[in-house]
């Protein structure tokens, strides 16, 4: 029996005027995989979320969430997935219960009491309900963004730079929470990221750009096989990328 991918990519390409900040992307990720996206600063990651999220239309090519195609079938792509920003946005006047009862809202959500309560006991954290957003810490942000972003029960959860700016206690909290998604709810997750440390800790597959061209894209283990004697990911990434300035003129 065959199976839909959760996200599935044909030559998707996107230009900013002449500039093509995404080129002929073409890559598959099943469903459940924990798939992290990594490339240098302006490789074009956060592009390819956009147009997988139906925020920024493909100049060219195709793509598909679980098989629905991102342009033809937009609002069916909106309802199947969440997506959390590297600035996540709230609102810092508001409670996180009020946050989320407004993005609940927006989002069509029917049943917003009992998502609120189920999102909030997802974090573990059920007291911060009454919490004003202004006054939380930087991965407090982080983890209401992603329980914004389950709101509507996605599929496939987008973030970017979950991590970022993060100190070692976010960083591991933010991780068991996607370690969790992933396993206990099923939800596939593809995340842009610079941080080769959780990549290794909690990705199943990884993919590198450089320069908006996809230039490897596999299962960490393979990865990891292939490269013997890499010490670390940082090893396997650099040398992508060291192969690839051979072949794209500065
Ligand atoms: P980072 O890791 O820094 O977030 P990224 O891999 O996510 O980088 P993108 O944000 O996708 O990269 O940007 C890819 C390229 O497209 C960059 O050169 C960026 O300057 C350019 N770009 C992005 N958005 C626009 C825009 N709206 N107009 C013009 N150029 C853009």
């Amino acid at each position: 029996m065959q199976t839909t991918s959760a996200i599935q990519t044909d030559a998707l390409t996107r230009a900013y005027a002449t500039f093509i900040a995404v080129d002929k992307l073409t890559l598959s990720v099943a469903q459940g995989e924990i798939f992290g996206f990594l490339g240098h600063n302006g490789a074009g990651k956060t592009t390819t979320i956009s147009m997988l999220t139906t925020l920024l239309l493909p100049t060219s090519g195709s793509a598909q969430v679980l098989g629905l195609d991102v342009v033809k079938q937009n609002l069916a792509v909106r309802q199947q997935v969440g997506y959390v920003p590297e600035q996540v946005r709230l609102y810092n006047d508001l409670t996180v219960e009020e946050n989320l009862g407004y993005f609940a809202a927006l989002s069509g959500v029917t049943n917003i009491p009992q998502r609120i309560q189920e999102v909030m006991t997802l974090l573990g954290h059920p007291e911060w309900r009454e919490r004003r957003v202004g006054g939380l810490s930087k991965g407090m942000r982080q983890r209401i963004g992603i329980a914004q972003a389950l709101l509507h029960q996605p599929s496939v959860l987008f973030l970017d730079e979950p991590s970022s700016g993060l100190d070692p206690e976010g960083k591991r909290e933010i991780r068991e929470l996607i370690g969790l998604l992933n396993r206990e709810f099923g939800i596939t997750i593809f995340m842009n990221t610079h941080e080769l440390s959780e990549v290794t800790k909690i990705c199943t597959s990884i993919g590198i750009m450089n320069h908006g061209h996809l230039v490897m894209a596999d299962s960490l283990a393979n990865v990891m096989a292939h490269f013997p004697d890499a010490a670390s990911l940082e090893d396997v990434y650099l040398h992508y990328n060291e192969q690839q300035k051979a072949v794209v003129p500065a």
